[in-house]
């Protein structure tokens, strides 16, 4: 088999022991990324690459060791980087390039990754289908008729179709989960303030978090070690040392308490979604897990909660993009105000748009009580769901999408299909719980079924532990799409 589709840990004994050079491996992605159809990246900069892996080389040839030295990886274009565009999907910033390196991306180049490029997402990553991208629609490795989910689409296509073996992605109310599922790989959130905000272009900050995509659960431990961790320029950041989240992956699951939430499998759950969800559960009962009903039942109200707050706070962090200080500035005005008008209405997609007008609506004077501060209630009870039932189980589990993958164009009329879709991975983004999403089986017309794990404040290694334990057993996610790369 070839190099792109070997796992981490074996590519870093060829590295450690000379069998292969980072710099090889590196332009191995490069030709793939480049005779890729998947739109998965946005800017792609071989020369760059090449320097990163040759300076991994040099360390490599110096006796320095390291789980990710000399690994190529893919970071979504949310994280902005020196040398690469950072676009955030947006028109707005289409030709933006950052002075500084987010702090996700200093961490993982000082670890020795090889950064491939920049990942399609949808603009200021609102979306779950990777439809609302200015640079297009990302397609899904598994059916290029269907999207690879949002708004991480592109880190998730990559990694499905062997364009990088480990990806960074955000996820605000899914982002990381939802489009791991729809491609068939593996994504972790951790907790809110794991991983550090500094240099994460802003969506919605008291819910955006950064998290790792990969083929499987240990590979996506290791990246998630190497990415989180405290840091004092973003203030919501955890002050707690620094953590092998693979430390408990071989951790036998005898005796684990697993949460099934009744209100995440009501009739809104397909079929075809449902049963390979049923079998991974039966596996980790095989294995001497416990399944418990339970209920969280605040589910339903984590939509409107999350679409007022949401857009809430993304109101007030986009309205730095003014033509001023960053980004496009239109070229003909009449006045100041004009400018400002003119450059937010050339360089917003309709999305966008529609978050800025609900969130500057849901703020004002007169609806904020109604609206934003009621949100900001359902908020709070529906993190009490959970405290209530992570008291009695070790974790939840359930699906990360109602369905598999739609296709492209599908909910175009209707962006309200899409918000609906989210139902299952907003409630632990409200709560700030980490969520894990693992591939469990295909559904119709051949595309992946994700499973949720969403754990306890902190308890990551733990559902990684359970996700390591369920790939040892099965083999989901070693499977390649058969359809475009
Ligand atoms: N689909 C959700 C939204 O559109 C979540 C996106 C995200 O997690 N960035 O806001």
């Amino acid at each position: 088999m070839s190099l792109h589709t070997r796992p981490v840990g074996e590519l870093r004994e060829k590295l450690d022991s000379g069998a292969l050079s980072a710099v090889e491996l590196a332009q191995s992605f490069l030709a793939r990324i480049e005779s890729s159809t998947l739109n998965a990246f946005i800017d792609v900069r071989p020369d760059l690459t090449l320097a990163q892996a040759g300076a991994a080389d040099a360390r490599l040839a110096a006796g320095e060791r390291g789980p990710l030295l000399g690994i190529p990886i893919a970071h979504k274009d949310i994280f902005v980087t020196r040398g690469w565009r950072s676009t955030a999907g947006s028109r707005m910033l289409a030709d933006y390039v950052s002075p500084f390196d987010a702090s996700v991306v200093t961490r993982l180049q000082a670890a020795g990754a090889v950064c491939l490029g920049k990942t399609n997402c949808d603009e200021f990553a609102m979306g779950s289908a990777n439809e609302n991208s200015y640079f297009g629609p990302v397609r899904n490795p598994w059916d290029p008729k269907a999207i690879p989910g949002g708004s991480s689409g592109g880190s998730a296509a990559a990694v499905a179709a062997d364009l990088a073996p480990l990806a960074t992605g955000t996820d605000t109310g899914g982002s990381v989960r939802q489009p791991a599922s729809m491609c068939g790989i593996t994504g972790i959130k951790p907790t809110y303030g794991r991983v550090s905000r500094f240099g994460m272009i802003a969506f919605a900050s008291s819910l955006d978090q950064g998290g790792a995509m990969g083929r499987s659960a240990s590979e996506c431990a290791l990246l998630l070690s190497a990415m989180s961790g405290f840091d004092e320029r973003d203030s919501t950041s955890i002050q707690k040392p620094p953590e092998d989240f693979g430390r408990e992956l071989d951790r036998p699951l005898a005796g684990l308490r697993i949460g099934l939430p009744r209100e995440f499998f009501g009739d809104g759950l397909a079929a075809d979604v449902r049963a390979p969800i049923d079998a991974a559960l039966a596996e980790l009962r095989a294995q001497g897990a416990v399944t418990v009903d339970v209920s969280l039942p605040r589910t339903a109200l984590a939509i409107p909660a999350y679409y007022v707050i949401a857009p809430a706070e993304a109101s007030s962090n986009l309205s730095r993009f003014d033509g001023v200080r960053y980004g496009h500035r239109a070229s003909h005005y009449t006045d100041l105000a004009d400018m400002y008008a003119r450059t937010r209405a050339e360089g917003f997609g309709p999305e966008v748009k529609r978050r800025i007008l609900v969130g500057a609506y849901v703020l004002s004077h007169g609806y904020y009580d109604a609206y934003y501060l009621q949100a900001q209630k359902l908020r709070r009870l529906i993190a009490d769901d959970f405290s209530t039932v992570l008291d009695s189980v070790d974790v939840i589990a359930g699906p990360v999408s109602p369905t598999v993958a739609w296709n492209l164009g599908e909910h175009s009329d209707d962006p309200v299909r899409d918000y609906l879709a989210d139902i299952f991975t907003l409630p632990a983004s409200l709560a700030g719980l980490p969520g894990l999403s693992m591939p469990v089986g295909l559904g119709a017309g051949g595309r992946p079924v994700g499973m949720q794990l969403i754990g306890r404040v902190f308890d990551e290694a733990r559902l990684l532990n359970i996700a390591h334990r369920y790939q040892q057993a099965t083999d989901w996610h070693t499977r390649r799409p058969g359809g475009a790369s």
